[in-house]
């Protein structure tokens, strides 16, 4: 959420994102890996942004994240515990944070070296002086070395949190969240975009831990909490044992082919190449995902109602009229004689279809 969101650097995991939703768009992943912003794009062609996170989300993100994680996150740590998150009496706040987020730290590069001290630290509590045993961990911050994600990339978890009471530091991934927690009424959607933002985070510490040579002195739990909002207020109302196996092999996959995919893109062609005329320039492949993230949605979308693409009329109706086009769809449909292979099946489907509608 808040951490870093609003900053380019922060931006990696919505760049990630942004990518899983339309893969096949070329355009989409040249945007991705090269963090050349859609809605740049699309001004640059001469139409309006349609997306982004308001001005007042983005405070309202960091003032919840700033009240619940004053005091030594007095506010959250209660609603940890509640939870079993946390076992009684846990208390410390380690705050990584940066200045511009609220924190002490004055630099990314900073934060990212004082997470691998303090996760060194928590494995190896023989090290110097007293071990660090904080229960929150506030923003995380890992770097992403190149080679797994192209170009390196910088990963700002919202907070974790650490129990020390079954032998092994244990670390949750806790992801925060402004939105209301209703119970079984929570937006499922909403719901299901917190929990693959976490598995991302949890696959980037799976490979920090790794890094350090250290992954088997820590215990990184497969399920992790969601910090929202009590409705109303900025009390925080968490979600335990939120199950993120699923949502980390996708990272671990999806990382793996964005870095194929970017491996596969052709090169800017001059040095002197403007990114933004680049992206304007490659190839689109409209979805019915495009309609709720990219800022070209609505140039796609007419382009390809003017070329005859179903995918228009959405997903499931692409796959069922595969190579056809919707004229000859229609064609077909008003007793046309099929021209093709892919029509003559089209066809076969359509009748069949028909025969077990009105038997
Ligand atoms: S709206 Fe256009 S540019 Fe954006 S992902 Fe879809 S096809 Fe690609």
């Amino acid at each position: 959420m808040g951490n870093g969101s609003g900053t380019a650097q922060g931006n990696t995991r919505a760049r990630f994102e942004q990518w899983a939703r339309n893969p096949l768009c070329q355009a989409n992943t040249l945007s991705a890996v090269h963090n050349v912003r859609m809605a740049d794009v699309a001004r640059h062609l001469g139409y309006r942004p349609s997306f982004g996170q308001s001005v007042f989300a983005l405070t309202r993100g960091n003032n919840f994240e700033r009240q619940i994680l004053r005091d030594e996150g007095a506010r959250l740590l209660e609603e940890l515990i509640r939870t079993d998150v946390l076992p009684e009496g846990a208390k410390g706040l380690a705050d990584l944070r940066v200045r511009m987020n609220g924190g002490p730290l004055p630099s990314l590069e900073e934060a990212i070296e004082a997470t691998k001290g303090l996760l060194g630290a928590l494995a190896d509590p023989s090290g110097p002086g007293s071990p660090p045993r904080p229960a929150i961990i506030a923003s995380p911050t890992v770097l992403i070395p190149k080679g797994v994600m192209l170009p390196e990339a910088v990963l700002i978890l919202d907070v974790l949190a650490v129990r020390y009471d079954r032998g092994r530091p244990e670390l949750t991934v806790g992801e925060i969240k402004t939105y209301p927690d209703r119970g079984g009424h929570t937006d499922p959607h909403q719901l299901a975009g917190a929990r693959a933002q976490a598995g991302i985070y949890l696959h980037a510490l799976e490979l920090l831990l790794a890094e350090l040579g250290c992954g088997d002195r820590v215990r990184l739990r497969r399920t992790g909490c969601l910090v929202l909002t009590r409705p109303g207020s900025n009390f925080p109302s968490v979600r335990a044992g939120e199950d993120l196996r699923y949502q980390t092999e996708r990272a671990r996959r999806g990382f793996e082919l964005l870095e194929a995919a970017a491996r596969g893109l052709a090169p800017f062609e001059s040095p002197g190449d403007d990114p933004i005329d680049a992206v304007a320039r490659a190839e689109t492949e409209y979805s019915e995902a495009c309609l709720r993230f990219c800022d070209r949605a609505s140039q796609c979308h007419a382009a390809a109602l003017e070329a005859g693409n179903p995918a228009v009329l959405g997903d499931e109706v692409r796959r069922f009229l595969g190579e056809v086009d919707l004229g000859r769809a229609v064609a077909l449909l008003n007793g046309g004689d099929p021209r093709t292979a892919g029509e003559r099946d089209l066809l076969r489907r359509l009748r069949r279809a028909g025969s077990t509608a009105h038997p």
